[in-house]
């Protein structure tokens, strides 16, 4: 359960981060949902149903934008949130021998940059309010394994697991745990752009046979950020109904 803790989801206004805040507010955390699209982000938080819960405008990839929010996020809730999530991510397509230089950074800026500038104030927050609290962030099977025509999105995500061992190691005596969550293929707006050829690829590789829903990837973020997990932290765990054995 998650009664009395305040969530901060990033990219909670689609897929993955919305099943997140969805989650989250059933188990009794007051979510505040953020995404580059404040619209979505908005629409989240209507779609839980109390005015505790909020959808924020936020750009990962900017320091100034997720310092106001981190700082918004206190202001009203009088605490700093102890339950984050690092959701928002993306992905941009392309052969290694075409890819652009701005194509690889941007989903670098997006992915790891942005989880790295979230991790980094909203734990230096929880320091500062003596709560503790866990991080959990999105990195992706295809961190693992590689992903034909994504070598962007497949570095940010390895990145993104790296990343999250090292927070875990620096934060752990500060009472903050920090996990990673490696989902394989989820059916969420992400991942409908997929043309049939990439779907015919990667569905035979699927042990269980289907595409993952987006709750089931939230139940998992849901259990991190709880005491249930009170001794999970540096943790990759993976949600792929075996892809990538
Ligand atoms: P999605 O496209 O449905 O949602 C991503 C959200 O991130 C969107 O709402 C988008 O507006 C937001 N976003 C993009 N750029 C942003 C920015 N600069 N600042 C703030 N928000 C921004 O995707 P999803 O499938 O729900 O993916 C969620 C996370 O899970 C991502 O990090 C993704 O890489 C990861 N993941 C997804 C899958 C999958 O199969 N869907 C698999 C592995 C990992």
């Amino acid at each position: 359960m998650l009664s009395g803790r305040l969530a901060l989801v990033t990219g909670g206004g689609s897929g993955i981060g919305r099943a997140v805040c969805q989650v989250m507010a059933r188990e009794g955390a007051r979510v505040v949902a953020a995404d580059l699209n404040e619209a979505s982000a908005k629409e989240t938080a209507a779609l839980l149903a109390s005015a505790e819960h909020v959808g924020v405008p936020l750009d990962v990839t900017s320091e100034e934008s997720v310092a106001a929010v981190v700082r918004g996020v206190r202001d009203r809730y009088g605490a700093p949130a102890d339950c984050v999530v690092n959701s928002a991510g993306i992905t941009g397509f392309s052969f290694l021998k075409d890819m652009s230089l701005e194509t690889f950074s941007h989903v670098i800026d997006v992915n790891l940059k942005g989880t790295f500038l979230v991790t980094k104030l909203a734990s230096n927050a929880m320091i500062e309010a003596k709560t503790g609290g866990s991080i959990t962030n999105m990195a992706s099977i295809l961190g693992k394994i590689g992903a034909i025509s994504q070598c962007n999105y497949s570095a940010s995500k390895a990145g993104v697991e790296a990343f999250t061992r090292t927070a875990a190691k620096e934060l752990g005596r500060k009472g903050i745990r920090c996990n990673a969550i490696l989902p394989g293929y989820i059916d969420t707006p992400m991942t409908s752009i997929a043309s049939d050829k990439i779907i015919k690829m990667v569905m035979p590789l699927i042990i269980l046979a289907r595409k993952g829903r987006p709750e089931e990837v939230a139940e998992l973020a849901a259990f991190l950020a709880s005491d249930r997990a009170s001794y999970m932290t540096g943790a990759s765990v993976e949600v792929t109904g075996g892809y990538g054995l």
